[in-house]
């Protein structure tokens, strides 16, 4: 089986889907690995240290021309053109936002698992690069708002008198979020959690976060994601969170709902409210942002309160971003490169591989978006009409 490592193109892309230790424990499989060179680069991973027997290539054709390529964000069209016919990609899609790319992987008969349909369930929670990449997420967005502000996160008592603790509101408590409450209060901050998904309570108060309630709000549905709320509903939740936002000295937004356009929660009102140098990072600006002021890639000032959009946060992170989410692709990996049959006496080391579905597998079921020349997941093809 050979394997491909694609070198990312996205405009402020800096991670990269495999790194050497990972690849190290891939290669020990009877598997062909080549990288594309200089892929690593920007994760400040030197081409070098992908060591034998793995294979440096600059040209895209040997890259896409293997039976598997990895990489973190589909590639261009013109690459997946370069693919072989059966041949597989397992990437992030995105597939309901990127219906050209959905078409080009049906023309050209690839088949492709897509990062973030991989089921969140138990047996696949080694493979969550969805909750891997939140993880970064998360922390780095606390890391940005306490760079942000020009105060202390901490309670400090010193000789030149005693400081507050900062009070930070983390809105989303889902796997981002509750890694920003985590973060933030190592940093010493009084930490404040909200989200609609009544059972992360428990989750905000074991980080020892006090749980906001907006009184009459429930919101969760299937497979344990938020719903959107009712207009009665947004307007109890608004009220609530304008309130416990005018104190906070930084506000986080995680908020999100798979498959549709990031929830606006925080609006211009609620922003004005704010207190003077106070801080808000919205982690879901790529989505179209939590808050009414968000543009992806800015920090926009309004009074005197500033907003972070940074569009790809594990991207800031991106040596251990990249490391999670390649350690994230080699166990998914091991559901479809598999032994070859009648090796029994073989030494580990020494069995062959070969490439299998086992299509009865619920995480390849379900984070197949395209085979045999056809689109086959089922919300993305709804989504595309
Ligand atoms: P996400 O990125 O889709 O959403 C982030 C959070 O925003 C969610 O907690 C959601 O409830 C919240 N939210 C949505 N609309 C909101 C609103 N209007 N106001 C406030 N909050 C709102 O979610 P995620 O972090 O990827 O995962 C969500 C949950 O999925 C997890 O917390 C967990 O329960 C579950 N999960 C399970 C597994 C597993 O079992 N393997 C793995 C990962 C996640």
């Amino acid at each position: 089986v050979s394997i491909a490592v694609a070198k990312e193109t996205a405009a402020g892309e800096k991670r990269v889907a495999m790194v050497p230790k990972v690849a190290a424990k891939l290669t020990k499989m009877d598997v062909a690995l080549t990288v594309a060179k200089g892929a690593g680069e920007a994760s400040r991973i030197p081409d070098e240290s992908y060591e034998e027997p793995v294979v440096l290539s600059g040209r895209a054709d040997e890259i896409y021309s293997a039976n598997v390529v990895l990489a973190v964000n589909a590639p261009e069209i013109k690459q997946i053109e370069k693919m072989k016919k059966g041949s597989v990609l397992v990437s992030f899609v995105q597939g309901h936002n990127n219906p050209d790319v959905v078409d080009a992987l049906v023309k050209n008969n690839v088949t492709c698992f897509a990062m973030e349909l991989i089921p969140r369930i138990s047996r696949a929670q080694s493979m969550d690069a969805l909750s891997s990449q939140a993880n970064a997420a998360g922390y780095k967005a606390a890391l940005i708002a306490a760079n942000a502000l020009e105060r202390f996160l901490p309670m400090l008592t010193t000789a030149a008198g005693t400081i507050r603790p900062a009070k930070v509101l983390v809105i989303g408590a889902g796997v981002a979020g509750l890694q920003a409450i985590a973060t933030a209060g190592r940093l010493g901050a009084k930490v404040y959690g909200y989200d609609v998904r009544t059972e992360t309570k428990e989750q905000v108060e074991s980080l020892g976060a006090e749980f906001l309630v907006a009184e009459g709000v429930k919101a969760e549905a299937e497979g344990g994601y938020a719903r959107e709320l009712t207009d009665e509903e947004k307007a109890k939740q608004q009220q609530m969170l304008a309130d416990n936002m005018a104190d906070a000295d930084a506000v986080i937004t995680t908020a999100a709902v798979p498959g549709r356009p990031a929830p606006k929660i925080v609006s211009k009102a609620m922003v004005e409210r704010m207190k003077p140098g106070a801080v808000l990072v919205d982690l879901a600006a790529s989505g179209g942002g939590n808050c009414e002021l968000t543009q992806p890639d800015e920090i926009v000032t309004h009074g005197s309160v500033t907003i972070h959009g940074p569009s790809n946060m594990p991207s800031l992170l991106a040596e251990h971003a990249s490391e999670m989410y390649a350690q994230n692709l080699f166990n998914f990996l091991q559901l479809i490169v598999v032994e070859e049959e009648g090796q029994d006496d073989v030494k580990p080391g020494d069995k062959k591989h070969k490439l299998d579905f086992d299509w009865d597998d619920e995480i390849l079921a379900k984070a197949v978006l395209t085979h045999d020349g056809k689109l086959v997941n089922e919300s993305v093809r709804t989504a595309l009409g």
